[in-house]
Order: C-alpha cells, then structure tokens, then sequence
C-alpha cells in the first residue's frame, strides 16, 4: 500500500496548555475515526493545523512537535490573523454560506481571498516539502480547494485525490463567486474529485462547462493534458462502534433515565451545530404549528434540541444564536404548562456516550438542514437504534437523503409539512417504524467510514494506474530517434495518416484547411520512397480529398473509410451500404441546434452528417453538443447508426463506416511483412489504432488520451518525422 499523506485544516488532535503543561491526544470524529486505520497502516503522515500554538514558548512548541510526531502528524502553524482570515473570513464566511445556497449569509463585501489563497500555498509548500515518489496525497474540503492545484505545479506526477465534505452547489450560484475560475483550476490539479453524492459530482460538471468552459465526459474531465476522474462517494459513520456503544449497561441505563423524565411524552430529538445551514429555526417554527393544529399533542411533546456551539467568531453566527433562543423562548412561552415546556434547548457539547443515549431514548430525530453535504446525526441515530425503533425525519436537501430512502423524507423549507412529518413520526405504527429502520441499518452498517475511505482510496490508487496506462506517452527526442531509425530502415511500409489536425492544424471552417505546398511536397516525397505506400484517411469527403490531394501518388480514403481510393490512380469504391433516407429522422434536431448555436454547422456526408461548433462560443457550444447527444441517443435508440463525440463535434454515422475496418483491408493487399506507420490525433483514429498491434507503430499527434504508443506535439511535430522517414539515405 502506498504511503498516505492527509491534508485537512485541522489536525485530528487535540492540544491543550494545563498549568503550563502539554496535552495532546488524538480527537474522535468521522474522519479522524475512517482514516485512522489506513493512515497508520500506510505509514503515512497527517498534515493541518494542530490549534492556536501562537503563545506556546519555544520549548513547547518543540515538544508540540515531537508528540505530533508519534501520532504520524505534521503541523502547519496559522497566526491568529491567517485563521480570522482564511478560515473564519475566507472559508467560513464566503465559501460555507454559498456553497450552502445561503446567499444573505455571503458578507456584501467577500475579502480575505488573498488570505486563503496564500495559506493554500502554505500547505502546498508543507505537502511538497514531505512528498515522496510513489505517495498517495489525499486533501480534505473546501478549506484546501487550491492545494491539489498548487501542489500539481510544484510535483507535476504526483498522485492527488480530493475530496468535498460540503455540498457543490448549482453553477448559478457557483458562479457568483469572484474567484470561481480559481476554485475549479485548483480542484483540478487533482487525480480524483470525490463528492457525497451523484447530484453534487452533477452540479460540479455543470460549473465546469458554463464557468469555466471545459468539457466533462460524465464522470472524467482532460485538463490540462491529464485525465480527471469525478466520483461520489457518500460518506458514512464508524457504525459497528456506535450500535456497540448504544447496547452498554452505561447507555441503556442513561436513555432510560431520560425516556423516564419524559414520561407520557413523545421525545422528538434535534442534534446539530448551531449553523444556520441546519434549519433550526424552521424546525422550531414546525414544532409550533404542530402544537397549533394538534391541540391533543400539548403536553405530549417534548423536543430536545443539542446545539453544539460553533464559529462563535464569526459575526452571522452571533446573530443566529439570537434568533434561535428568541424562538425557543417565544414558543415555550406560549405551550408551557405548569408540568412540561415543549422544547429543551441544551446548547452546549456532549460526548459520545451522552448521545448515543439521546438517539436511543428519541422517539423521533429531526435532521432538517436547509442544506447539509452529507449529514452525519442521521447515520449516528441509526445506527445507535439496534433495537429496529424510532423514526427518521430527514431533509430531502442532506446529502444523507439520497441513501437513506426509508427516512421521512420532507422539504426543510416547507413549515406545514415537517410539523406534519412530526406527528405521522409519533403516530406510526410499530410494524413501520421496524421496516423503515431496517432498511436504513442496512445501509448504515454495510457503508461506514472504513468502506468510504477505502473505496476513495482504491479508487485514486486504480485510476493514477490507469491514467499511466491509457496516456500516450510523450516520445522523448531519443526514443524519436530510435522510431525514426527503425521506420526508415523499415523495407516495407505502409504510412497511415489522419488529415485534420495530424498534418494540419485545425481551422475555424473546414475549408480552409487546404494543403500547403510543402504538405503535398512532402506526401509526393515519402510516396516515392521505395517500398512505401502513402494512404490519409480522413473524415472529409470525396470531392474535397480528390481535389487537394488527387494528384499525388498515393491511396485516399472519405469519411473515416466509408470510400476508398487505393491507390494513386484507382477508382473510388464505397466500402459499405447506405440505407435510403437514414438522415431523415434526425436532421431536423440538428437543424434546430444550429439555429440556435450560433456559428455551428451541419456538414453532410454519404455515410455520416457532423455538427460542428468549432466557432461557437466554447461553453455554449459544449453544453449545446452535450445536448444534441442526449437527444439523439434517444431519437435514435434502435437506428443503424452511432453517435460519435470528436473534437468540437458531433458525428453521426452509419455502424460499421469508421477506420477500425479499413487496416485489415488495406493491409490484405500490402505484401508480407508491411509494417504500419499510422498518425492520428481524433477519436476516429482510436479505431485505426485498435486494429493495429506490435510491431505496428501508433502515434498520437497533439494532446488529449489515446492508446498510441507514442505521442507528439501536434502537426509541425509529425511533419518533421515524416520528413525525416522521406530523407533519401
Ligand atoms: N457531535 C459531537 N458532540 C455533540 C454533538 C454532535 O461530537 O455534542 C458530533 C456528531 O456526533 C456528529 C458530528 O458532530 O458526528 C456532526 O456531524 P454532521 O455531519 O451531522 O454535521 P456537521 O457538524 O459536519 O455540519
């Protein structure tokens, strides 16, 4: 197993100055507790900031420092200025609140980028300080966004893998933020981008396209000439642990002792950070119009709400504690009798045993964020409920809901029916509180933290292991000459060329692109090499090839080898069968996208019809491309034809009309012993290479993935080496 290298804000530790002595000792919490096991077992180290070590002496730090040490930790020391600004400021009081699709929480006036973005750099500097070959980086939350980006710079082969514990919101909220671009361009520099759920990995595609105009195929994204792999992986709970915790004499003495407080009572339970993401307000207001319209519930309800004390330095939370306890006290005021008050506010924290006995003696737990990355309450209350009771409410806008489907799910914004949601809680039957709860230990269990690590983990290490495998490697200007070598002693050859962006570069309209003089020059020049036989293969059409390139010696095939012309002089042969009117059906759709993509195009062939929108503005036309795709694949679910995606276009073609067919074809007639030099630069081309094994040589021009062996720059590149295969000598 590789060595792990964990990079979070805080350190999984808690430090302590007692009397002018040293405490420190490893904290609990879910991702301290899922990535315990592999960080130790790796060998690894853990990288954050360990707390305030700004009035320890010298002495103290030193020792702060070894005892971080044993526990395989790494500090980086923030001043009290770089928190305030870069977590409180930057992270806490921009990034947390957008993200959270809380706009009014977003200060009139976001500062502190420049905080944030240096103290990132801080952390790339530590990482890459600590780095060896073969590491397995993995960075933690929005905190670090521009870490995998800086550290890429600073270790272009390292192996990075993010990972997003708050939701990814809509691009249009996305898009708010001055520094959306810079966000993006630093989650990219990693390997793999994990998020909790499919509908943030969604929404992060989204902003990739419209913001920063770079094209994702669903789950992988080329950036920068490397593979980026997105995935959702839904983090889950040490379950096993808290099912065991919640079955101890302690607990279950300890959850007796409250159902008893509460007897004749149903206890609803709330346990959140005080933030305002968590919708405590709204759950206040929906216990209210419960007790309004169900006068017989009076007295008979009691919810105990934890809030945990947070961010107290952070002004919109001060207010928010305001908010919170002018409600409790409005809505006790008015239900209270002499006996009960209706809600318990309890605000401050509580350990792990004390709630584990709060989950055990609720009736009901009331999750109901306005927004929340994944949720982790939920999962804890489930799994403590070892005797299948007790009921879930859950927001169906927590990352949570999307796994736990046998919750009560409801709408955190819709008062009426949470309060609603309340009572069909209390009032279940037992029979459907059990099924329910069953479902959702199922799921609880088998998915927990370790799971969640592991899978990120194998996940980041598989896919750095197949971008190696999958990425044409760069020919080194030795290896070039050894290939160029080799080729030019070669007697028998046969020279494959794609036309577009292999021997020219790309132009906006495709008639442009027309031969140069030296082009043809040098396709004359390697024709008439002894034993060589020239043939391009191009996805233009007949005519077009016949008139820049007819007159030259060599073999010309349209459409990606729908027609074929030998050799220099032969006639045209169509290497398939065109049903009559195929277009018919899907034309009209292109038409439309046309009209409304402006500098798009059709372009029409016998066997294929391509949308091109090279000339469209690059974001609008990916995002029209991607829907003209989903459009056809489904217009044309059961049609002889498949949809090919290509470099700024979208080609549609008859099966079986592409280059994979052609090689074997071409080479039946080549004498014994042909080798095949073949160049391409587009997915076409990844047919013809697929057709070609050893000791055939496959060269991929300019950037992007493919399967070739070798890989050049781009058309100037390819130019030079073919040159050097006509040189007579
Ligand atoms: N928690 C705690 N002490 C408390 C109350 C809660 O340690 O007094 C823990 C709780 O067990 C859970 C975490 O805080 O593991 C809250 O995680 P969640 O995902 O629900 O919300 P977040 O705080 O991450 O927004």
């Amino acid at each position: 197993m590789a060595r792990l290298l964990l990079v979070s804000n805080r350190l999984p530790v808690t430090v302590k100055v007692d009397h002018g002595e040293l405490h420190v000792s490893p904290s609990a919490g879910g991702l301290a507790t899922g990535l315990k096991g592999p960080h130790q077992r790796s060998g690894g180290l853990w990288m954050g900031f360990p707390g305030d070590a700004s009035r320890m002496d010298e002495a103290q730090r030193a020792e702060l420092e070894a005892r971080l040490a044993e526990l395989q930790c790494v500090p980086i020391h923030l001043s009290p200025g770089e928190v305030s600004r870069y977590y409180e400021g930057f992270s806490n009081g921009v990034l947390w609140p957008l993200f959270h699709y809380l706009l009014d929480r977003v200060p009139l006036d976001a500062r502190d980028w420049e905080s944030y973005r240096r103290v990132n750099e801080r952390f790339a500097d530590l990482v890459a300080e600590h780095h060896r070959e073969g590491d397995i980086v993995w960075v933690h939350d929005y905190q670090l966004a521009l870490v995998p980006g800086m550290l890429r710079r600073r270790i272009p082969n390292a192996r990075i893998g993010f990972f997003l514990h708050i939701p990814f919101p809509s691009s249009e909220i996305f898009r708010i933020l001055p520094w959306r671009n810079q966000i993006l361009d630093g989650l990219l520099g990693a390997d793999l981008v994990g998020f909790h759920t499919l509908s943030y990995l969604r929404a992060f595609v989204a902003s990739l396209m419209l913001v920063h105009g770079v094209e994702a195929n669903v789950d992988r994204v080329w950036y920068e000439g490397r593979e980026v792999r997105l995935g959702a992986f839904p983090m889950g709970i040490d379950a096993a642990a808290f099912a065991a915790l919640a079955d101890t004499p302690e607990v279950i003495e300890e959850a007796r002792a409250i159902r008893k407080s509460a007897e004749g009572q149903h206890i609803l339970l709330g346990i959140d950070r005080l933030d305002y993401t968590k919708g405590i307000p709204r759950r206040l207001l929906a216990i209210e119009r419960l007790l309004e319209r169900e006068p017989s519930l009076r007295g008979k309800v009691r919810l105990v709400q934890v809030t945990v004390p947070s961010r107290t330095k952070v002004e919109a939370y001060q207010d928010f504690r305001r908010q919170v306890d002018e409600l409790v006290g409005r809505i006790n005021g008015a239900f209270a009798t002499v006996q009960s008050v209706p809600i318990h506010s309890l605000y401050r924290s509580f350990s792990e045993r004390q709630l584990t006995a709060l989950y055990k003696a609720a009736d009901a737990m009331l999750v109901t964020p306005l927004r929340d990355g994944m949720n982790l309450v939920a999962k804890e209350f489930v799994a403590a409920r070892t005797d299948e009771d007790g009921v879930l409410v859950l927001s169906e806008l927590a990352g949570a809901a999307s796994e736990l489907g046998a919750a009560l799910h409801v709408n955190p914004y819709d008062i009426g029916q949470v309060a609603m949601a309340m009572k069909r809680a209390i009032t279940m039957p037992r029979e459907e509180r059990r099924w329910r709860m069953a479902a959702l230990r199922g799921r609880v269990l088998a998915y927990d933290v370790h799971r969640w690590a592991q899978s990120f983990i194998d996940t980041l290490e598989t896919q750095s292991e197949d971008t190696a495998r999958r990425v044409t490697h760069t020919a080194t200007p030795d290896e070039l000459e050894k290939l160029t070598e080799e080729i030019r002693n070669e007697r028998r050859l046969l020279v494959l060329l794609d036309y577009d962006g292999t021997l020219v570069e790309f132009e906006g309209l495709p008639e442009n692109a027309r031969p140069d003089e030296d082009l043809r020059a040098l396709l004359r020049a390697l024709a008439e090499r002894p034993g060589t036989r020239v043939h391009v293969i191009s996805g233009r059409t007949r005519p077009m090839l016949e008139g820049w390139l007819g007159d030259l010696p060599i073999g010309l095939s349209a459409e990606h080898g729908f027609w074929t012309r030998p050799g220099p002089q032969g006639t045209w042969t169509m290497r398939g069968h065109v049903p009559a009117d195929w277009k018919s059906r899907f034309l009209p759709l292109l038409e439309q996208f046309v009209a409304r993509t402006p500098g798009s195009l059709i372009e029409e062939k016998w066997a294929s019809v391509t949308f091109h929108y090279r000339m469209a503005d690059a974001a609008f036309g990916a995002l029209q491309a991607k829907e003209l795709r989903l459009h056809l694949g489904d217009l044309l679910k059961n049609a002889p034809v498949e949809v090919v995606p290509g470099d700024k276009v979208v080609e549609i073609r008859l099966l079986g009309a592409g280059s994979g067919a052609l090689v074997p074809w071409l080479l039946r007639d080549a004498p014994q012993g042909t080798r095949v030099l073949a160049l391409g630069d587009d997915l076409a081309d990844e047919e013809m290479f697929a057709a070609l094994a050893s000791p055939h040589v496959a060269v991929h021009v300019g950037p992007g993935p493919s399967r070739a062996a070798y890989r050049l720059s781009g058309p100037a590149a390819a130019r030079s080496l073919l040159r050097e295969i006509a040189r007579p000598g």
